[in-house]
């Protein structure tokens, strides 16, 4: 039952890079992909995407829908520690590793999560060895990274981080849904917060 949830998830990202070039030219959609049936960890993202409700009839409305529906079953992550981001951001935020070295389908060379952050959160600046690609399917926030302005982005828009890039971003009165590839070296490897220079 929750196999069928998360196909026709991976169906839905299938169809949105397949609309959307931007995703695909940042990295293809993986073909090689082995499901991993990891079993369920719960977060109270979990629950809080799940009673998310959208209305669209886009490509990113049906991402949107059928990662509320594997919501329940999924290995919920964060990267962080509570002593990192503090109690309320643990509460209000969460992702799944659709596809990757440790995903629900396991692949190696590529990496694809569903990530998503209450309103009113700030996520302090930190980097990664991969490039990454934001893409929002839902909500909006404010984005910074180093050497760019800061932009708002709502859905289907973007942003690129480069490897290493310092960036932050901080939600204010509504939440995010964002569907984030990653390419390059490391793949595995996870985010860093920067230290704290003063
Ligand atoms: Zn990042």
């Amino acid at each position: 039952m929750s196999r069928a949830a998360f196909d026709a998830l991976l169906a839905s990202v299938g169809q949105l890079f397949a609309e959307r070039p931007v995703l695909s030219d940042f990295a293809p959609f993986p073909s090689e992909l082995e499901w991993a049936d990891l079993p369920p960890f719960h977060r109270e993202a979990a629950d809080l995407v799940q009673a998310w409700e959208v209305d669209g009839a886009g490509p990113e409305d049906a991402v949107h829908r059928a990662a509320q529906a594997v919501a329940p079953f999924a290995d919920w992550r964060c990267s962080y520690t509570e002593d990192d981001v503090g109690a309320v951001f643990l509460a209000n935020y969460g992702f799944i590793e659709l596809y990757g070295p440790t995903g629900h389908y396991h692949c190696e060379n590529a990496r694809g999560f569903v990530a998503y952050w209450g309103q009113g959160l700030y996520y302090d600046w930190h980097v990664h060895a991969a490039e990454e690609l934001y893409f929002v399917l839902s909500g909006e926030a404010l984005f910074r990274s180093e050497g760019m302005p800061d932009v708002v982005l709502t859905r289907g828009e973007t942003r690129l981080h480069k490897s290493w890039q310092p960036h932050a971003m901080e939600t204010q009165s509504a939440p995010i849904l964002v569907f984030v590839p990653w390419r390059g070296a490391a793949l595995g490897a996870p985010p860093q917060m920067q230290a704290k220079s003063n």
